[in-house]
């Protein structure tokens, strides 16, 4: 492809991309096909012989089309939402046309200097603590990871590093290995999976901690998980609050737990995956008090702040604990601007080396949105999400599950839970919208999350009547 035909197909793609995003209600949500499916339906080698593009088009919406789940359908209510927008579409174009590798700032110092400066906005779009911010010349900062359990695991990784440092200081006969056998890191158990699977692979103890009736946690029930395992020989080192955990958005206390850590020596990281956008509304940012007390905090702007995946803004309170204890500089990486103090080599930051240009997805989303426009966009969610509880709350065969604060309504028909899932396998059997599931203790429930950027109170009432019409057959077929 030469650069006239890369214009034309280009032209073309956009229209493409502008046509399914406009009639992406009038697909099926969820797919209809069977595991395999794709396999027959293409060669089993790649061509030896370049095909035709027209024949590659032709396989998207015959071979791709069939099998995507379109997440950015006004009809698709499940998990969280990830963002989806144009001008982040318009970005990443060009991130890939740039196609440097920005690990560190000589690798392309607009990757890295740009970055620095939208966490910095973005930091001061959510009322961060100064210290977490890198322009005003202290020890903290910002960087985009590819996902929250890339963030978590790096926090866990630094932490247990910081953890090891210390103890060995203190007591200097002490192996790495034999300090590892001690280490528990702790989180609710509302907490996301991935923060049990960082411990895992960063081989420490993991301990979930009972949350309570709001399906928070509390400091109390932290400090007692504290002192037994300090009492056992254990040695306690890292802490995860959620904000806005994964079955229903509830909200660990920060203000609480927070205090206990910095007493306990202990590095709280923050997860706030979904929730964290929400902060830049002031209506909702005393979700986020307690914050002062982080090493660390992260959410997702590629959830629900319309920069599309892959964007996990994460900062630090001491960039030198990151980079202390990843730090490695074989001469083919180093650069004559290293030493300066000036500079951030993004590499000794996260797991990979190589990294893409996704400070410019941000960039183009802030500028053509403002804030205004992306508080806008949250607000919206918001009350469609007010409107679906409301309109749950008006029928008494259903339940609230849990208190709703952003854009998730987790309800449940008065019943068993066998009911339920009965109820869930229609909804989803039937595709006319889509949902998934969480328990919530003992009760099986079904999450209603606002995903769609085109969400509108129409599509929330359509599935309202959906969901409430098969609830209709359900109970009926029970009593024949
Ligand atoms: N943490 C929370 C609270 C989440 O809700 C999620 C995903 O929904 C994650 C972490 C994982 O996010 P990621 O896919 O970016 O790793």
């Amino acid at each position: 492809m030469d650069a006239s035909e890369f214009r034309r197909r280009g032209r073309e793609m956009v229209d493409y991309i502008a046509d399914y995003i406009e009639g992406i209600e009038g697909r099926q949500v969820y797919p209809s096909v069977e595991p395999g499916y794709l396999r027959p339906l293409i060669p089993s080698c790649a061509p030896q012989e370049p095909d035709a593009y027209e024949d590659i088009m032709k396989d998207v919406e015959k071979v791709i089309m069939p099998g995507v789940t379109h997440w950015h359908s006004p009809r698709f209510f499940a998990y969280f939402p990830t963002a989806s927008s144009y001008p982040a579409m318009l970005a990443d174009m060009l991130c890939g046309a740039i196609g440097c590798i920005g690990f560190s700032w000589a690798a392309s110092p607009a990757c890295t200097e740009l970055e620095t400066v939208m966490l910095d906005w973005l930091g001061k779009m959510l009322r961060l603590p100064e210290a977490f911010l890198a322009e005003k010349g202290g020890a903290g900062g910002g960087v985009i990871q590819g996902s929250a359990s890339e963030a978590t695991l790096m926090a866990l990784l630094a932490a247990r590093s910081r953890a090891t440092r210390r103890l060995q200081a203190a007591r200097p006969g002490l192996t790495e290995a034999a300090v590892m056998e001690k280490l528990v890191a702790y989180a609710s158990d509302q907490a996301h999976c991935s923060v049990e699977r960082a411990a895992l692979i960063g081989g420490v103890k993991f301990k979930a901690i009972p949350s309570d009736g709001k399906f928070a946690m509390r400091a109390s029930a932290l400090q007692e998980a504290l002192q037994q395992d300090k009492a056992a020989g254990l040695v306690p080192f890292f802490v995860v609050a959620t904000l806005g955990t994964t079955p229903c958005c509830s909200f660990d206390h920060l203000s609480e737990v927070g205090p206990l850590c910095n007493w306990e020596d202990l590095w709280l990281h923050v997860d706030a995956a979904y929730a964290g956008s929400a902060f830049i509304c002031p209506e909702f940012r005393h979700l986020l008090d307690g914050v002062e007390f982080a090493d660390s905090f992260n959410f997702n702007p590629h959830k629900w702040l319309l920069v599309n995946f892959d964007c996990s803004a994460m900062w630090v309170r001491k960039r030198a604990d990151l980079t202390g204890a990843f730090k490695l500089d074989p001469v083919y990486l180093r650069h004559g601007h290293q030493d300066s103090g000036l500079i951030t080599d993004y590499r000794h930051w996260q797991l990979p080396l190589g990294r893409r240009f996704r400070s410019l997805k941000m960039w183009f989303v802030f500028r053509l949105y403002g804030v205004t426009g992306l508080q806008a966009h949250i607000r919206k969610h918001v009350q469609l999400a007010r409107e679906f509880e409301a309109a749950v709350q008006r029928d008494p065969r259903f339940e609230i599950c849990a208190e709703v604060t952003l854009g998730l309504v987790c309800f449940r028909l008065k019943g068993s839970n066998k009911l339920n899932e009965d109820l869930l396998d229609r909804i989803n059997g039937a595709k006319e919208i889509h949902l998934v599931p969480c328990h919530l203790r003992d009760k099986f429930v079904l999450r209603f999350a606002i995903c769609s950027r085109a969400a509108e109170s129409a599509h929330v009432q359509q599935a309202w009547a959906h969901i409430q019409a098969l609830a209709t057959a359900l109970l009926g077929a029970g009593q024949e």
